[in-house]
């Protein structure tokens, strides 16, 4: 066993290869946290807090304060290697803040795979694969751009693309019927409102696809995260699949969309939940209650979508939503999960072998 003796932040700056565009914001730019973790015996274990103010409501200097905080105080001392210690005791250590408390459980169980000299997932099952796959985003734009946007990924080689709408219902069903009449019939288009609509324009929008036949694989977060009556509502009064993003953080939110029938999938991310540990402990109630998990991530960089891929590789057999360590120039680290067009490579060493930050950055 060896203690848990340092925990440090490196806030980062990554220039992106094309603007990211949501319903909510607008970034040329990934601003993130790296976190690593230190064990007695030499051993640094690494995460990324994902920082935004209109997503995730951290900041770097939030991050960096919480964890120099209540988290080194309730962390250190204990062994590194066993997260039926250290997972309660980080979860206890504060409110909130669930990207910071992501990125220090994603750095820890690192540390407990590198110590079982197993990659994280076969730590988390014994049946996981190395190889996952993933949608490509692409940003809400007018409409030629998403359709060039879209016809480069497609060229790239993906075949599930996720389109960023929820801006102006009018404009956004124009997009959606011109991107399925210029994607090849493959194609699997998946459509991410952002909360932008409301139940009333999206049940029109999703009930016009279904009659043209249009085949929209997957509806995310159609409306208000807060309202899930109205998710709800949309979920009851279509037939498309509806994913929950925005609405689910945690077990409370996955029971309340649970009891009322609110969505038929949830999209599940460390930056939201906290962590791989409290990731796991939403999908067995959402599978047990007939909800398909898929998981996601925030903007962030390959350190980050690493650890959710790692806990993606669980859930095998299903298109995930892991595309954002393509958005940057060039990756914060060396080593870590290799892109492969459509999929997510994690490689046989054990943790996340992820090697050191880039030298230009530490
Ligand atoms: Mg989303």
């Amino acid at each position: 066993m060896a203690e848990i003796t340092r925990i440090r932040t490196h806030a980062i700056r990554l220039p992106l290869r094309r603007p990211f565009v949501t319903a909510v914001r607008s970034v040329t730019a990934l601003d993130a946290v790296i976190v690593c973790v230190g064990d007695a015996d030499g051993r640094t274990g690494w995460g990324e807090a994902a920082v935004s103010w209109r997503v995730t409501g951290e900041s770097a200097a939030s991050v960096d304060a919480v964890t120099a905080g209540p988290l080194s105080e309730s962390l250190r001392g204990l062994p590194a290697d066993d997260p039926s210690v250290w997972g309660p005791a980080l979860a206890a250590a504060v409110v909130h803040n669930t990207a910071a408390k992501a990125a220090v459980d994603a750095a820890l169980w690192d540390i407990a795979a590198q110590t079982a000299g197993l990659p994280v997932h076969r730590l988390l099952d014994a049946e996981s694969t190395s190889t996952v796959h993933t949608d490509i985003t692409v940003s809400a734009a007018e409409e030629d751009a998403v359709l060039r946007a879209a016809a480069e990924h497609v060229a790239d080689g993906f075949d599930v693309v996720k389109v960023k709408l929820g801006r102006d219902a009018d404009r956004d069903d124009a997009t959606l019927r011109a991107l399925r009449r210029s994607a090849p019939a493959h194609i699997r288009i998946r459509v991410d409102a952002n909360q932008g609509w409301s139940a009333d324009e999206a049940i029109r929008l999703i009930r016009g696809w279904e009659d043209d036949d249009l085949g929209v694989e997957l509806v995310e977060q159609p409306t208000a995260a807060a309202d899930i009556a109205a998710l709800a509502r949309v979920t009851h009064a279509t037939a498309t699949p509806i994913l929950a993003d925005e609405a689910l953080w945690g077990l409370r939110d996955l029971h309340e969309i649970a009891r009322m029938g609110a969505a038929d999938l949830v999209n599940v991310k460390l930056a939201k939940c906290g962590g791989i540990s409290p990731a796991r402990e939403l999908i067995a109630p959402a599978q047990a209650a007939g909800m398909r998990v898929l998981v996601g991530s925030m903007l962030e960089s390959v350190v980050g979508v690493t650890a959710a891929a790692h806990l993606a590789a669980t859930l095998p057999g299903r298109v995930h939503d892991l595309d954002a360590g393509l958005w940057q120039r060039s990756a914060p680290v060396h080593g870590g999960a290799r892109y492969e067009r459509d999929r997510v490579e994690l490689g046989d060493a054990a943790g996340f072998g992820i090697l050191a930050l880039r030298e230009d950055l530490s």
